[in-house]
């Protein structure tokens, strides 16, 4: 009702505005004489009162302006198009002026609904991308229920184990020194360790080391020892901020530094969050192809140092390796 009244004065606004400028025209209309005849007047007294009448319809026009600017601020847009079932009521609130629930449950509707809307098309766009890539695997776990991160620790022992079968020329070990997360610790041929954090099935981390170099403070013992000395310790934050644990520490040789990039970029690849099961296993084949990092030659140069360095780049897709320089766009 308040807001009737609001609407009512803004018309009259309006039309007062429209009378006064319709005034002024008028005036000016009226008074309209050609450059000659002023000229040839030159009247002082007439000259002046013809300025004051006009100064005085400007300044009421101006008035009114500023009336129907006032009444302009009081007005607010009608909510009422979007249905919100039992929400709705609190509108006919007579106090509804007074709170801002109405228009704050409006706003989160809305930003509810942009969600939703963009949660479908990035599912969609996601299941596109993964089925072009891997459409003969889609087919046969199609029926297969869909995996969430929160997979207790026996499934994704089963699923590794089934996993180490295809790969057998790379031992996978699981560990668990931060307790929920998995650590999978990967010997490839003698070119490279690497550790891989999974959270559930998603691969979180990545880090390669030269063959020479280990992970060994991520053994149990050493897990015991910090437990010793710094016994709050007991979640993973604490675990990964103690500066004895290794899983961070990047390697010493330039090249597994720039495979460790690579990783890290290929787990954002490979991230299929519907199949992360799939996701894993080839992020591993991938990885594998690094067996020849150092006899393999690059595809695009066919030469096996590039600034002193080997093809540490591998397509993702065909696995060819590719100096980082030499890399196809
Ligand atoms: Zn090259």
């Amino acid at each position: 009702m308040e807001n009737l009244n609001t609407i009512n004065s803004a018309l009259k606004a309006v039309s007062l505005v429209r009378s006064a400028t319709l005034d002024t025209l008028k005036f000016m209309a009226n008074t309209y004489q050609s450059s000659k005849d002023v000229e040839a007047e030159m009247d002082p007294n007439k000259n002046n009162s013809y300025m004051g009448e006009l100064s005085s319809l400007s300044n009421v026009l101006e008035t009114r302006v500023r009336e129907l600017e006032t009444a302009c601020t009081l007005l607010y847009p009608t909510l009422s198009s979007i249905n919100l079932a039992n929400t709705e009521l609190i509108a006919q609130d007579p106090n509804y002026e007074k709170t801002t629930w109405y228009p704050d449950m409006v706003i989160s509707y809305r930003w509810l609904s942009n969600t939703q809307e963009y949660s479908t098309l990035a599912f969609q766009a996601l299941q596109t991308k993964f089925s072009k890539r891997n459409s003969r695997y889609r087919q046969r776990t199609s029926n297969r229920v869909i995996q969430n991160h929160n997979l207790n620790n026996h499934s994704i022992d089963i699923f590794i184990g089934q996993l180490q079968r295809s790969f057998d020329t790379m031992p996978i070990e699981v560990v668990r020194p931060f307790g929920v997360f998995t650590v999978l610790k990967i010997v490839l041929d003698r070119t490279l360790r690497a550790v891989i954090v999974l959270r559930g099935l998603v691969i979180e981390w990545v880090l390669v080391k030269s063959f020479e170099e280990n992970f060994e403070k991520l053994t149990s013992n050493n897990l015991a020892k910090i437990s010793e000395r710094n016994p709050y310790a007991t979640n993973f934050i604490d675990l990964i901020q103690d500066d004895t644990m290794d899983i961070w520490k990047p390697s010493r040789y330039k090249v597994f530094r720039t495979i460790t990039d690579h990783c890290n970029a290929a787990i954002l690849h490979f991230y299929a969050p519907f199949q992360m099961d799939s996701a894993i296993k080839y992020f591993l084949q991938w990885l594998r192809s690094y067996s020849t990092l150092f006899s393999a030659v690059c595809r695009k140069c066919d030469s096996r140092l590039l600034n002193d360095m080997p093809p540490t780049w591998h397509d993702f897709r065909t696995h060819e390796p590719y100096h980082f320089e030499c890399r196809p766009y």
